[in-house]
């Protein structure tokens, strides 16, 4: 494992050891950051993101914690900050979808949904954005958000909730935060081929869920978009929602 070099910058992924938060931690670290990333079950999976990092020689490390879990959210930060000595960028990516119609949907499902898509991102960033401040280097926040946010979507209510409250959410944090340095984007991915797509469409193969380009986008399509809000190269844009959507969002 190579050691985080002096002035070397870290980065904090949810949901790293698969989908669209695999390909962002393996950016990340493409990009010189040291990567902590989550995963939840699959400690083979996670492992094989470290060794892709490490392959590369960069530094990552896998977290395993479940985030509808308010206190692991906290206990992640600091771990981050205990192991690595700083952090700079914050992806908040884990995310559910579970298919819900109105009627049928029960309190559970929007707590379990609210709880791992806004509560933890919530929790996070204001654990994140107060070790920033403190340090006073300034640092990026991307949250994956959704259309559905915006636009309501096939997966739900609770989902384009917890979608639509990432969007306030950092709306206001961005405007809060400017003044630390500290940017707060959000990124929409569309009909991006992952677990969470397949799922969709095993349980209803009448869904179109393919882009006016023809086409699903690659989680690596996404990471590079983050990757990009994450850089020195960004360093105007802030409050700003991108979508990645091959013309679908
Ligand atoms: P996947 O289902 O492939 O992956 C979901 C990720 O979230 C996994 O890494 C999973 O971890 C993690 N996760 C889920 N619940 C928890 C939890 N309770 N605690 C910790 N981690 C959790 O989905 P995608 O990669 O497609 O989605 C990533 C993000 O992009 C989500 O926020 C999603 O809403 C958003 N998005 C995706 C779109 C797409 O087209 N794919 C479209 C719009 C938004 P684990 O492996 O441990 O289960």
């Amino acid at each position: 494992m190579s050691s985080l070099e002096p002035g070397g910058r870290v980065a904090l992924v949810t949901g790293g050891s698969r989908g669209i938060g695999r390909a962002i931690a393996v950016r990340l670290a493409q990009d010189h950051e040291a990567v902590l990333f989550t995963y939840r079950v699959d400690a083979e999976a996670a492992r094989t993101v470290v060794q892709e990092v490490e392959a590369s020689n960069g530094r990552a490390e896998a977290f395993c914690c479940d985030l509808a879990q308010s206190d692991n959210a906290i206990e992640l930060v600091r771990y981050a900050l205990h192991t690595f000595g700083r952090l700079d960028t914050v992806v908040n990516n884990a995310g559910i979808a579970h298919r819900r119609s109105l009627l049928e949907m029960e309190l559970a499902d929007w707590h379990d949904t609210m709880n791992t898509n806004l509560t933890a991102s919530f929790l996070i960033m204001q654990s994140a954005a107060r070790a920033m401040v403190a340090a006073g280097r300034g640092g990026s926040i991307v949250n994956i958000g959704s259309p559905a946010g915006s636009q309501g979507g096939v997966t739900g209510a609770h989902y384009a909730a917890s979608k639509g409250g990432l969007i306030g959410m950092s709306a206001t944090a961005a405007k809060e935060l400017a003044p630390y340095g500290i940017r707060v984007n959000i990124v929409e991915p569309v009909f991006v081929e992952t677990d969470m797509v397949r799922t969709l469409l095993e349980d209803d193969p009448t869904l179109v869920l393919k882009s006016p380009m023809g086409r699903r986008g690659t989680p690596g399509e996404v990471a590079d978009v983050v990757a990009f809000l994450s850089s020195p190269a960004a360093s105007y844009v802030s409050g700003a929602r991108v979508s990645v959507s091959g013309g679908g969002g």
